[in-house]
């Protein structure tokens, strides 16, 4: 697995094949150096996603403010099935092959984009407690 990166504005994905390949998407905005560590991206973080094998943006729940959670919950489910299902059926010499620091921090952005609805969840869930304590009191 090398580093992919997907440009949200020309909707190019690419992927740089060589430790010094320099490879930039078809309008220009956003390029990847090298595919393994370290692999430098060019262009600002806004403008480009990490995206998995079959091209799912990975962490696209965070672009989408006006999601609802259970939304997010629902594309980031089907997100990790798919990246499971796509490992269960890597051959044997690709499921036992090295995997980069690249590869380590997709998933980690991944973790990062499910703790930060579960916090979400967790400021609503207790702000609405809060409230019925306060009706309470004035009753
Ligand atoms: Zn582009």
């Amino acid at each position: 697995m090398g580093a992919r990166l997907l440009c949200k504005t020309c909707k190019s994905i690419i992927e740089s094949s060589g430790p010094t390949d320099e490879v930039y998407c078809s309008c220009g905005k956003v390029g990847i150096i090298g595919n393994k560590p370290p692999i430098s991206i060019k262009g600002r973080h806004e403008d480009c996603a990490l995206v998995d094998d079959k091209g799912n943006e990975i962490f696209v729940a965070l672009e989408l403010p006006d999601m609802s959670d259970e939304e997010v919950y629902k594309q980031l489910m089907l997100s990790i099935n798919h990246q499971i299902e796509a490992m269960e059926n890597l051959s044997q010499g690709a499921r036992f092959s090295p995997c980069t620091n690249q590869d380590l921090l997709a998933h980690l952005i991944w973790i990062q984009a499910v703790l930060k609805i579960v916090d979400r969840r967790l400021a609503q869930a207790s702000s609405s407690r809060k409230r019925k304590t306060e009706t309470k009191q004035q009753a």
